[in-house]
């Protein structure tokens, strides 16, 4: 005979302990049972925000994310927002502490904070924590939906997937959860990865491995409105990270899947646009005429990025910028605003700390996180189709929509 339980919760990170909380707060006494593939919880959360874990931001809006319907995401985040999100934690323990751009991190720093917090609450509330249970199929069966891991058989009354993407596969999120709902009716937005570095072409970055600096990335893609994303760029041995890369990767990844044409370039001097860039030129030369065009770009540029970008361009850094002649400046100051970046491809999903794609958001109810393919069956956290940029707004995603899905359990569940 097949265990039962009345909640199943697929996939114990972030979203399935939330969700596997939430709705055992709501329904006390219930058997809710969360199954995770791997021999210990947690792994993402662990490794996330360089170990610090960023919770959540506090300006998460539906503009920070991209997916399949922007009204869906907005509905799910104010159902939940990032201040209920910060009572949530505090309620278990987990003090916040708010940095530039909204960022919630944990006060003391540490990820393992959170995950602690979160694996005491879950047990507190009653909730069954099995690891290393894989689940390798779900089947709708007239007892309710059939779970089978390696050798276990359970049946549950309800099913929360909350199997995450496939980024960082060694962590157990390895995308087969994409199968288990298709299995149930699912269709799935290819998933692509995000949130990752870009490898480059060429060897103009290798020397550059190191510097960082702000930047506006533009990715022009055959048949879509230029992505234009503005932030800090790192440059290293195998080519360019920083947030405005990683938030620009999903656009590259998503057009390169479907065999659109890509440019990928960086604007150096973010904010300007020609007009202004050449004011600002001619306005510092008629200062110092006397300056060298490296000295002066040095004022605008990390030094070393000065030289390489006059190198590349074939141009002399030890002109004074009054002997600088027109079309010289001109091809100069094109080659800021436009500076190319020859992408081969992303780092791939082992760098890659989100996947865009998954289950489109209009084969849910957004009021309750339930399919509306499969009977029974809710679903939260990066399996469906949201992707959010750098800065805490993947998991913020991750809590609101557990929170919906256990909201919608108890609605269903409560005067069962
Ligand atoms: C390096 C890195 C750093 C990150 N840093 C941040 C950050 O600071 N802030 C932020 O907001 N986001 C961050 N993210 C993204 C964030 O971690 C994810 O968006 C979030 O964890 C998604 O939550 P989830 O519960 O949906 O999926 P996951 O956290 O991926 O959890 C899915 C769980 O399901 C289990 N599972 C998968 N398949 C099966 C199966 N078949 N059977 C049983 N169990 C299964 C997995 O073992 C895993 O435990 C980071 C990601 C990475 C990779």
């Amino acid at each position: 005979m097949p265990d039962h339980a009345e909640i199943i919760v697929v996939g114990a990170g972030a979203a399935g302990l939330a969700a596997a909380i939430f709705v055992a707060r709501r329904l006390p006494g219930r058997t809710i049972l969360a199954l995770d593939g791997a021999g210990r919880l947690g792994a993402k959360i662990l490794v996330s925000g360089g170990g610090r874990c960023n919770i959540a931001n506090r300006n998460a809006g539906s503009e920070d994310y991209c997916g399949s319907s922007r009204h869906i995401i907005r509905r799910v985040l104010a159902a939940f927002p990032p201040e209920q999100t910060v009572a949530f934690f505090a309620e278990i323990g987990v003090e916040l502490r708010e940095e530039e751009g909204g960022k919630l991190f944990p006060a003391t720093g540490q990820a393992r904070t959170v995950l602690d917090s979160l694996l005491a609450e879950a047990r507190r509330c009653g909730v069954r924590l099995l690891t290393g249970h894989r689940v390798t199929g779900i089947q709708p069966s007239p007892d309710g939906l059939v779970v089978a891991t390696g050798e276990h058989r359970f049946v549950a009354d309800r099913v929360v997937l909350a199997t995450g993407g496939q980024s960082l596969p060694k962590t157990g999120s390895d995308g087969f959860g994409y199968e288990l709902a298709r299995g149930l009716g699912h269709s799935l937005v290819p998933p692509v990865p995000a949130l990752v570095p870009f490898v480059l072409d060429g060897n103009f970055h290798v020397p550059l491995s190191g510097i960082a600096h702000e930047v506006e990335i533009r990715v022009r893609a055959a048949g879509s409105d230029p992505a234009r994303i503005r932030g800090a760029m790192l440059w290293t041995h195998f080519g360019v990270s920083g947030p405005a890369v990683l938030d620009a990767s999903r656009h590259w990844h998503r057009a390169r899947h479907e065999g659109r044409p890509i440019i990928v370039t960086a604007n150096l001097l973010p904010g300007d646009d020609f007009a202004a860039a050449e004011a600002r030129f001619m306005e510092f030369s008629a200062r110092q005429p006397r300056l060298l065009l490296h000295n002066a770009l040095a004022t605008w540029l990390p030094a070393r990025m000065a030289d390489a970008v006059l190198a590349s361009l074939d141009i002399a850094g030890r002109i004074p910028l009054g002997h600088l002649a027109r079309d010289v400046r001109r091809r100069l100051l094109h080659a800021l605003l436009d500076w190319p970046l020859p992408v081969r491809d992303g780092r791939g999903y082992n760098y890659a700390e989100v996947t865009a794609g998954g289950v489109p958001l209009q084969e849910i109810d957004p009021a309750t996180m339930a399919s509306r393919k499969c009977p029974g069956l809710y679903l939260a956290g990066e399996i469906l189709d949201v992707d959010g940029r750098i800065g805490g707004f993947n998991f913020q995603w991750a809590w609101s929509s557990a929170w919906l899905a256990a909201k919608g359990l108890h609605s269903e569940l409560a005067g069962s």
